[in-house]
């Protein structure tokens, strides 16, 4: 722990004062460290090493000292968000990994037994390494991926790491420090020749990881050149970050933080639109007072907040939840944006619910608030053909379905068609749906 004391944020005046606060990350090699973890068993920290030699654990001061409600744990959300637990990884995973450390395991043939683990968790779903590497001048270029028309991901090589990591993170293989999982370039070089072989972009996001661990001056070097003429056709920047929950210091108290907005009213001024894509799992995160601050100090760029995340047992998997943390969204000036369906990928089978559960889920928080809150769409799986949304449950012709929509396509013009699948409570995933009506296949299957 810190030798300076974090004292808790409320109402609070002048930031200055908080500009101590220093930014302290304890990994799995500094679990037994953090002094809240010691009102826990014995067995309970043990399990947690050895969840944490396999999927990545990285959690900060900020997140320990404010977010979580240790008088919860381990029912907390935000410390399922973060902390790791023994159901995480399979029983059989779990076997192997344990006796190993009780054992002794030799380091080089431990580091092989996780290896070989992580590599059966499916560290890249949706055919993320082989279908949307893009080339300029005919050479593969890493670092990017474009899968929708009028939407370019870029991950710059130094946003690759969180202020936090979440247990569900389907970009986990990218932390673990495995060379080739890596996908992330140093050149911004890359993007602006690809950007100016596509002008069919509009949209480009900035994602990891999280682009808001780097210094502003570097995130600067990516964005400025999109400001010129030369780029008119980028409409719209979009930043995908957490730092909204696990650093807000990043827009209030942080050396650069004034640059940083600087920058958000850079992009505005250019005409462009700045979106901040800010992955919210629970009202908790809401709640501090920095948090708040954040989002006021952002807003007041010009640039707008939209708030998305996956729907997740342990978690969030209940309507109230989700319908509270909507409505304090719209009234700190958020846009409540997607609800995600978990990832087929790392600690999976831990959080999934099946899709049926997910949209009741869905369905009775929208319920629970006005339209200016339901701009949220889902539950949606970003799955190899396109994001698929889930409209609901309904019988056509006596056959019991699920009416499901694309709301994102590889190819642009499967955008917003329908399509049934049979009724499958079980379904946690597009691979486990089957046509509906006796179809051989769904619309996008190759014949
Ligand atoms: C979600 C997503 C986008 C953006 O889709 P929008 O519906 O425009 O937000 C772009 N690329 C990929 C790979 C995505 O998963
Ligand atoms: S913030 Fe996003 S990228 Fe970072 S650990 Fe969480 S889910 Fe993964």
């Amino acid at each position: 722990m810190s030798e300076q004391k974090i004292v808790p944020i409320h109402a609070v005046d002048d930031w200055s004062d908080y500009s101590y606060q220093r930014f302290k990350v304890y990994t799995a090699k500094q679990l037994d460290q953090i002094t809240q973890l010691e009102a826990l068993s014995e067995e309970t920290r043990f399990e947690m090493k050895v969840v944490a030699s396999v999927l990545p654990f990285r959690v900060n001061e900020y997140v320990i000292n404010e977010l979580i409600q240790w008088d919860k744990v381990p029912n907390d959300p935000i410390y399922q968000l973060t902390f790791p637990q023994r159901g995480m990884l399979a029983p059989q995973h779990y076997d192997r990994v344990a006796e190993a450390m009780r054992t002794g395991m030799e380091k080089k043939e431990l580091d092989a037994l996780i290896k070989e683990i992580r590599n059966e968790l499916n560290p890249h779903p949706a055919g993320q390494m082989e279908k949307n590497i893009p080339t300029v001048n005919g050479e593969p270029i890493n670092g990017i991926q474009h899968k929708y028309r009028e939407t370019a991901l870029f991950f710059p090589s130094a946003g690759q790491v969180c202020h936090s990591y979440c247990t569900f993170c389907f970009r986990w293989a990218q932390f673990v420090g495995d060379k080739d999982l890596k996908i992330a370039t140093k050149e911004s070089g890359d993007l602006v020749g690809y950007l100016r072989e596509h002008p069919e972009i509009t949209d480009i996001l900035i994602t990891g990881g999280d682009p808001l661990v780097m210094k502003t001056r570097n995130l600067r070097a990516y964005i400025e050149p999109l400001l010129t003429e030369e780029f008119s056709h980028v409409r719209t920047i979009r930043i995908g970050s957490k730092a909204m929950t696990f650093w807000p210091q990043r827009f209030v108290t942080d050396a650069d933080a004034q640059d940083l907005l600087d920058l958000f009213e850079e992009v505005q001024a250019a005409g462009k639109h700045l979106a901040l894509m800010a992955h919210y799992n629970h009202w908790q995160e809401l709640e501090p007072e920095i948090a708040r601050e954040a989002i006021r100090r952002v807003r007041a760029t010009g640039a707008q907040i939209r708030a998305q995340g996956p729907l997740l047992k342990h978690i969030n998997d209940n309507a109230d939840d989700w319908a509270r943390m909507w409505q304090i969204q719209v009234e700190l000036g958020i846009i409540p944006y997607y609800m995600f369906v978990e990832r087929d990928t790392g600690a999976r089978h831990y959080f999934e619910i099946p899709l049926v559960e997910a949209w009741e889920i869905y369905r009775d928080a929208m319920k629970q608030v006005s339209g200016i809150a339901r701009t949220a769409r889902g539950p949606s799986m970003s799955s190899d053909p396109g994001k698929v949304e889930i409209q609901g449950v309904t019988e056509v012709a006596g056959e019991q379905v699920m009416a499901l929509r694309m709301i994102q396509g590889r190819d642009p013009d499967w955008v917003q068609r329908p399509f049934f699948a049979k009724y499958n409570p079980d379904a946690t995933w597009l691979n486990h749906l089957e046509p509906a009506f006796g179809e051989e296949r769904f619309f996008f299957e190759e014949s």
